[in-house]
């Protein structure tokens, strides 16, 4: 590609990543944190390994994948001292021993099956992996992820699976039309997480709120996130 397009490139990605840190300091504190407190994922499916490791030299230190396949085939490109790396689709059964221990965490967890077979593999292999729960807050049909109503035992089930922690909850809610309604989801997810913490599960720690996204992270900030997912905002519009 001609190098002045890779230089605008550049260029954009340094000018989105200083805006939505600003903003993401910024909802931080109205929702009475600081801004330190909000981690700042780099969603990078798609995107060329050029890219991802500009946005990684700008202080970038986690990003997200979606696909085993495409995870494995560009890391060996990517600048990945001291960045933390973490698979945030559905994972398949059949795709679990090749991501274990591959990735720092495993952000996606949606059924007890793939739970038991993260726990299996990952013991085969003699380590723990990380996890989150993915909650269905909107409840849709179209989505992966756990029942908000039955969450409290299915984390207590999952909880006493070998070879895995549980670090926190996960979710994409539902296309709002504003945002009263969006803060509502993250408003429910919040309650849901403080709800799991406050029972002090063993083999739970429920450090982690990894909900928003470009179009929606400073509502998932005021509303308590701690982690958000940013792809588009961040990189530009993906191209498949
Ligand atoms: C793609 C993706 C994102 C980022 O989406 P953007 O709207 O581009 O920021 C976040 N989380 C998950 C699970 C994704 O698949």
């Amino acid at each position: 590609m001609e190098k002045a397009l890779i230089e605008q490139r550049f260029h954009d990605i340094e000018e989105n990543y200083k805006f939505i840190k600003n903003n993401i300091a910024e909802a931080a504190i109205k929702s009475g944190r600081n801004p330190d407190d909000v981690r700042f994922m780099g969603v990078t499916k798609t995107v060329d390994s050029l890219y991802i490791n500009h946005a990684l030299e700008l202080g970038v230190d986690l990003i997200g994948e979606n696909r085993v396949q495409e995870y494995l085939g560009k890391r060996d490109e990517l600048k990945l001292d001291g960045v933390e790396k973490h698979l945030i689709g559905h994972l398949q059964t059949n795709k679990v021993r090749q991501i274990v221990g591959e990735v720092d965490m495993i952000d996606g967890v949606d059924s007890v099956k793939i739970a038991k077979e993260i726990g299996k593999v990952s013991e085969k292999k003699g380590i723990v992996s990380e996890i989150l729960l993915e909650i269905n807050i909107g409840e849709e049909d179209s989505k992966f992820g756990f029942d908000s109503s039955s969450m409290l035992e299915t984390v207590h089930e999952i909880s006493e699976i070998n070879g895995i922690h549980i670090n926190g909850l996960m979710t994409i809610p539902p296309i709002c039309d504003n945002e009263g309604e969006i803060r509502k989801f993250f408003m429910n997810m919040y309650a849901i997480f403080l709800d799991i913490k406050a029972k002090k599960l063993d083999n739970v720690s429920m450090d982690i709120l990894s909900m928003g996204m470009s179009g929606d992270y400073t509502e998932a900030i005021l509303e308590g996130a701690n982690m958000v997912r940013v792809g588009s905002s961040l990189f530009g519009k993906r191209v498949y």
